[in-house]
């Protein structure tokens, strides 16, 4: 078997069983401002007190294709940014579609859904697992 390491399960979870995988946005309790990824701090009002919230399916604001990656990426790489409006935080990640159909496949300001899924590939061969979007079903 693989070898695989979770990537940020501080703000990224993986449930067991049937759930979906989601991010985990830290709401102020201070100013009522939303952060993804975790902060020590809230930047806009210094409170460190936050409410966890769930993210599953957000809006694609815009995405590119890289032809080089960095080392234990593979080519090409898919990355975007995704909008969730309610919470008023931008999440950048890589996308999945179907290899060859990026243009068919998306279109910005559709739907798109949380998922779990190798980011890159470490000396040795662990895969490092972490959220990334694809096109919501
Ligand atoms: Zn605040």
């Amino acid at each position: 078997m693989e070898e695989q390491v979770i990537y940020h399960p501080d703000f990224f979870a993986i449930p067991e069983g049937e759930g979906k995988p989601y991010l985990i946005a830290f709401h102020c309790a201070g100013c009522g401002k939303t952060w993804f990824p975790i902060l020590p701090y809230c930047p806009s009002c210094w409170s460190n007190q936050f409410e966890k919230i769930a993210l599953h399916t957000g809006k694609l604001y815009t995405y590119t294709v890289q032809n080089t990656p960095q080392a234990g990426v593979k080519a090409p790489l898919l990355f975007g940014f995704v909008d969730f409006p309610e919470e008023g935080v931008r999440v950048g990640a890589q996308i999945e579609v179907e290899a060859g159909k990026v243009k068919e496949q998306l279109k910005i300001g559709m739907e798109m859904q949380v998922i779990a899924g190798p980011i890159r590939e470490e000396k040795g061969g662990k895969q490092v697992i972490s959220y990334k979007f694809m096109p919501a079903v």
